[in-house]
């Protein structure tokens, strides 16, 4: 019986990236174009000698269940309601949008303890979107690369307080 991290934000800031990086295998769809992970899908992760059950999410824009995005969002508030911590990914380099914040609001309405991560951290093009992050109310954000493996240690012992 494995911890469970889900993975939340919004389309494109890189959260199959780091699914993928962390599961090993190619399980997870990525594409530049946004909302393209369809399903909620799970493997095992491993990160530093740290295993976890790890939980890629798609879709946070639409309320109205009845639609596909609504059902997506049931996946995604589902799968973070029953997960061990939220891992909270925000695009460092794009800076704090509205639906970042909406999800915020929605992760401080509910019981599950949040990592915030800003992902897309190389290089020196985040830094405004690092400091926006602490409005997020979550505190220190972890900054990293899921594309570069940057930041792993980082997000390990960010992890590991709740696994
Ligand atoms: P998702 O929609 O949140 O699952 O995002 P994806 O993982 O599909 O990534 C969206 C885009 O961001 C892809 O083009 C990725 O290659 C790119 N990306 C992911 N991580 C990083 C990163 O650390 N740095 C940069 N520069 N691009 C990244
Ligand atoms: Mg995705």
């Amino acid at each position: 019986n494995l911890p469970t991290v889900a993975i939340i934000g919004r389309p494109n800031v890189g959260k199959s990236t780091l699914f993928n990086r962390l599961v090993g295998k190619r399980l997870a769809l990525v594409d530049d174009m946004p909302g393209v992970t369809r399903d909620r899908r799970e493997g095992d992760a491993s990160l530093l000698g740290l295993d976890f059950r790890i939980v890629d999410t798609a879709g946070f824009e639409e309320e109205d269940p009845e639609s596909l995005p609504g059902r997506m969002r049931a996946q995604t508030e589902a799968a973070v309601a029953g997960a061990d911590v939220a891992l909270f990914m925000i695009d460092a380099r794009a800076g704090v949008v509205p639906l970042d914040a909406e999800i915020a609001r929605w992760l401080r309405s509910g019981a599950t303890p949040v990592v915030l991560v800003a992902n897309k951290a190389e290089g020196r093009a985040a830094e405004a979107g690092l400091i926006e992050a602490y409005e997020l109310g979550f505190g220190e954000p972890v900054q990293m690369s899921a594309e570069h493996g940057e930041g792993l240690a980082d997000l390990f012992q960010e992890l590991l307080p709740h696994l």
